[in-house]
């Protein structure tokens, strides 16, 4: 089918499913498939149960007040998200059990028990409250992979301030962004963080946020961690500040561990965290209480099917979203026992994860596309060294995962026997969306499967009519407990993004569409196949129009990587006279592959042959590696300059932007410009 300027066309096909294994399923916290027809019927009586679980302080009176684009979740309600992480479990007698198991790149390591780490966040929202942190205020905190990022966070919870974590790979001056727009009273960092054998000297960078360039004035003190250093000496000659700079261990190891959690209001503000920047410059998203905590709670529970004996480990970051919701708030408020791990995955070697997950007994293993690419590229000898025996669960979340990488984890991480959870969610939408649940549904490499219960998403046109299979915008129908509230200092811009792409009275076609609906729209294009299940097919930024045919980007890059010789791969469209736009392909091969015209030729048939000839790549490049975000997600709009020829565009939010730099070279040195 043609596809019109309304939707999108649905290229790949994928015949492989995988149903539930039947020990798996008959464990599982969710194996009654009815769970989904119960959610539906009555979304908010179904929160109203997850809210439940939680501690209150007071009882809200009501469930939801939806003035679109607004909702508040749990009116009236008073809850604290750190009490709900720690004191829960530590009055319910559960206080000895292990929350959280760290390991530091250099292989030094700690353990806290849910008392220990309910003690050491007491002392520490006392060091911020001594530091004139109160209720209202906000917390910036930029720190490396170790325990004290999650016991910030929660002793900011604990005392009603609201932190925002700035990942600890970002520039000063990124960081300096962030502080700036928040207007955080107080930074919390670190000496510096082991990386890949080096040192991360946060401080250093700290330092030039605050002090350079017009520096940070609502910053009153900066709380250093000391990772690194020895008493008196930080890293990269960063020095201490007379008067703002306080040593952690000064302050924190002498404050009292009795600190009563602040009652916050359901609506209160619980975080701001900027988004990945993968389009863009990044909008501080706003996340609130108690809506959040419940859906934390709620998908952590069923998608990760958290038992008591399980060892959960998610390789985020805290910087992230993902670090937030399923290292810090949803497995806490789970009474789970998390895995933090601090360094690089090839550090001191490729095995270091698969021997963490031998050496912890990991039962649970979350982690991003993009790793599971690197291990791709990396080969099979690497896991098969370690016993990774004690997984029992595999999860992604981050992008699009190319059907052969889902493979690929499902054999050499998991073994042929662990269900692979696809989560689609973003830093807007809090916590997880789409998703399988894994006890009941069969999964199909490259498809996040069905909503999670309780959320409507759907298939729109532009025009707002529902597309019951195909692709076209993806859209979310009504409101979830999670959902940002708004964007940090540019509510016009919250509207604008994410709730105008159609008006009130174009919505109306799709299922129980009432006129005047307001729905979400997340800037993804995916489409639906015919058992109902959703594939997320790319971002609308960066869809391809081949002669009339909107293409989204993950179904060409899938027929590559579906090529054994190809690891990655990223397509955009570059301007054609005839054709509107070709497709160019940059391709990173798995490691002993040698790059060959040949090899280019064999790759370009296997598009064809896969998906059609009109995604068939007019030009191949081979990349060493491909532009990403510091959250490791493929930046095609600077491969789209590239191909086109132009002069890159902003580049501050890339890992490494010697990588586009190199590519730009090496394109235009073969003439394919
Ligand atoms: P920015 O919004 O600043 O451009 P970003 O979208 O990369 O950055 P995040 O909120 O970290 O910031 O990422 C969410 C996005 O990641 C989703 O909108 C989607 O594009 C992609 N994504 C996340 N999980 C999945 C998944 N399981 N399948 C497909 N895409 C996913
Ligand atoms: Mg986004």
């Amino acid at each position: 089918m043609a596809a019109t300027e309304q939707t999108f066309d649905s290229l790949l096909t994928e015949d492989r499913a995988f149903p539930p294994p039947a020990e798996f399923a008959a464990r599982a916290n969710a194996n009654d498939a009815s769970i989904y027809a119960r959610a539906d019927a009555d979304p908010e009586a179904y929160w109203a149960d997850w809210s439940r679980r939680l501690h209150w302080f007071q009882p809200w009176d009501r469930v939801l007040d939806w003035q679109p684009p607004y909702a508040k979740w749990f009116v009236g309600g008073k809850l604290n998200a750190a009490y709900n992480c720690l004191d829960r479990h530590v009055e319910a007698g559960r206080g000895s059990r292990t929350a959280l198991l760290w390991e530091g790149e250099p292989g030094d390591t700690r353990a806290y028990t849910y008392s220990d780490l309910h003690r050491e966040v007491g002392r520490a929202a006392n060091a911020l409250k001594q530091m004139g942190v109160e209720k209202g205020d906000r917390v910036a905190i930029y720190l490396p992979m170790i325990p004290e990022a999650a016991i910030a966070m929660l002793a900011c919870a604990r005392i009603g301030a609201a932190h925002s974590v700035v990942f600890g790979g970002f520039s000063a001056e990124s960081l300096r962004d962030r502080i700036r727009d928040a207007q955080a009273k107080v930074l919390i960092t670190g000496d510096g963080g082991y990386r890949r054998g080096g040192v991360v000297p946060l401080k250093r960078a700290a330092d030039e946020a605050v002090d350079e360039e017009g520096g940070c004035p609502s910053i009153q003190h900066v709380l250093v961690v000391r990772r690194h250093g020895a008493e008196g000496e930080t890293v990269g000659g960063a020095q201490m500040k007379e008067g703002r700079d306080l040593w952690w261990h000064d302050v924190v190891e002498g404050a009292s561990p009795d600190c009563p959690a602040e009652a916050m209001d359901s609506e209160d503000l619980l975080y701001i965290l900027y988004t990945s920047g993968t389009t863009g410059k990044p909008k501080g998203i706003m996340h609130t209480t108690g809506g959040y905590l419940t859906q934390c709670l709620a998908t952590t529970n069923l998608v990760f099917d958290l038992k008591d004996d399980d060892v959960y480990w998610c390789t985020a970051d805290v910087g992230w979203v993902t670090g937030h919701s399923y290292i810090v708030y949803g497995p806490l408020a789970n009474g789970a026992t998390v895995l933090m791990y601090e360094g690089a995955p090839d550090a001191p070697d490729r095995g270091r994860f698969w021997k963490i997950v031998q050496d912890y007994g990991v039962t649970i293993f979350y982690t991003a596309p993009t790793a599971i690419r690197a291990f791709m590229k990396w080969g099979t000898e690497w896991p098969a060294k370690y016993d990774l025996s004690t997984l029992r669960l595999l999860g992604t979340v981050g992008e699009p995962i190319n059907p052969e990488a889902w493979i690929w984890y499902h054999l050499n991480i998991g073994g042929g026997r662990c269900p692979i959870v696809d989560t689609w969610w973003q830093t807007e939408t809090g916590a997880m969306m789409i998703t399988p649940l894994p006890g009941i549904t069969e999964t199909v490499p490259g498809s996040a499967t069905t909503p999670f219960p309780g959320i409507r998403a759907d298939i729109l046109s532009l025009k707002g009519e529902c597309i019951p299979t195909g692709g076209g915008f993806l859209a979310i129908r009504r409101p979830w407990p999670s959902m940002l509230r708004g964007i940090w200092g540019d509510p016009q811009r919250f509207v604008d993004t994410y709730w105008s792409k159609w008006s009130g009275e174009t919505v109306g076609s799709g299922e129980d569409g009432q006129p005047g609906e307001s729905v979400y729209f997340p800037g993804d294009g995916a489409k639906r196949d015919e058992r109902g299940y959703f594939w997320v097919i790319g971002r609308i930024d960066d869809v391809l129009n081949v002669a009339g045919h909107r293409i989204g980007t993950m179904e060409v890059e899938s027929a590559l990587v579906d090529h054994p010789s190809v690891a990655e791969a990223a397509v955009v469209g570059k301007a054609h006279e005839l054709k509107g736009q070709a497709v160019a392909a940059f391709v990173t091969l798995k490691e002993g592959t040698e790059a060959t015209e040949a090899l280019k030729q064999e790759l370009t048939e296997h598009v064809v042959r896969k998906i059609g000839a009109i995604a068939r790549p007019d030009a191949i490049l081979f990349a060493g590696d491909l532009p990403k975000t510091r959250s490791g997600k493929i930046m095609r709009r600077l491969l789209k300059d590239i191909a086109e020829g132009r002069a890159l565009g902003d580049t501050t939010t890339l890992a490494d932007p010697g990588v586009v730099a190199r590519l730009k070279d090496e394109y235009e040195a073969r003439g394919e410009g």
